[in-house]
């Protein structure tokens, strides 16, 4: 099959392990930069350019789109969509994942476990937020962070007010959590492939930090995770319309609680804390489902 896999770079360790796992099945991966890749659109005759070449049809694309280069990616991709390429996930559903508000709204209107999230605009309310979350202790997060940057703990009503306050003097969109002391600075990462949990790990926060976030210095470790974390994995990447993701848990004590569902998850710590071929799945899968124009959107929305 002719696979393209939009990343910005080929040395990535995510992109490596995926141009592997097609050589190894006898594909033909190409790496695309998306942000060096452009488009003509016209009627019926969508076509994707690249350093002054017209692409030919692709029967599959894996995107790996940045959260900062996410309006541009999902342009890319709904273009290969609209070629008729499989996309291993739809950029509506990239899009949608994107919103962490967004994604919590859905979530919640199925019923899926969630940490009590406030969201408002106005000074005026931040008593009244900060209650309705439960109080301090909780956490602030910027709804465009990533990678734990933007994530902050209050410990106190009065530091609340004011870190609130000043996110919102600066017209940043933030949301206002409950802060699930049990989970004791650890969360489990649940890859999802085609509807199934294929690859899980713990990740511990380095002492004195309450953010697992491997990038903030939290260590990986294999976990055995049970029947209802792995439901609600599953249940999340549903919900959000992804075929691959990554589900993010706090094992709180009401059960499991979902932070966040990511469209591009880094393949790099959970192999190495699992030894599980998570590249080759997902080859796997795209084998399985990839017809031309089984985008269920067609691009659309
Ligand atoms: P990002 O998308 O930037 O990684 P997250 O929402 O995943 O932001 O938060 C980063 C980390 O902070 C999480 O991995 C988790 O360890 C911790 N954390 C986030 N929200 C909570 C919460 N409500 N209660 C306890 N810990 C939390």
């Amino acid at each position: 099959m002719r696979i393209v896999i939009l990343s910005r770079n080929k040395k990535l360790y995510s992109t490596r392990r995926l141009i592997e796992a097609c050589e190894q099945r006898g594909h033909e991966p190409v790496v695309l930069d998306v942000l060096r890749s452009y488009m003509e659109v016209v009627p019926s005759k969508p076509e994707v350019h690249f350093k002054g070449k017209t692409l030919d049809a692709f029967d599959a694309v894996i995107p790996r789109i940045g959260a900062s280069v996410t309006f541009y990616g999902t342009a890319v991709l709904r273009q290969f969509e609209m070629m008729g390429a499989f996309p291993l996930n739809e950029s509506v559903a990239i899009a949608r994942s994107r919103d962490k508000l967004r994604s919590l709204q859905l979530l919640s209107r199925k019923g899926v476990g969630l940490p009590n999230t406030g969201f408002a605009h106005d000074p005026d309310d931040i008593q009244d937020l900060i209650t309705m979350v439960g109080g301090a202790p909780l956490v602030i997060k910027l709804l465009e962070g990533t990678q734990g940057i933007g994530v902050v703990l209050a410990e106190t009503k009065k530091a609340a007010e004011s870190v609130i306050e000043a996110f919102m003097g600066l017209k940043a969109n933030i949301m206002v959590q409950e802060y699930i002391k049990e989970a004791g600075g650890a969360d489990i990462r649940c890859l999802v492939v085609g509807g199934k949990v294929v690859a899980a790990m713990k990740r511990q926060a380095s002492p004195g930090e309450f953010r697992s976030n491997l990038h903030r210095g939290g260590s990986a470790s294999l976990i055995k995770i049970t029947p209802a974390e792995r439901t609600t994995a599953v249940k999340a990447a549903k919900i959000m319309g992804l075929n691959v993701a990554g589900v993010d848990i706090l094992r709180s004590e009401r059960g499991p609680l979902v932070m966040e569902v990511n469209s591009s998850p880094g393949l790099q710590g959970i192999e190495e804390a699992t030894g599980k071929d998570v590249a080759g799945m997902i080859i796997d899968f795209i084998e399985k489902n990839a017809k031309p124009h089984k985008t269920r959107t067609k691009g659309k929305g």
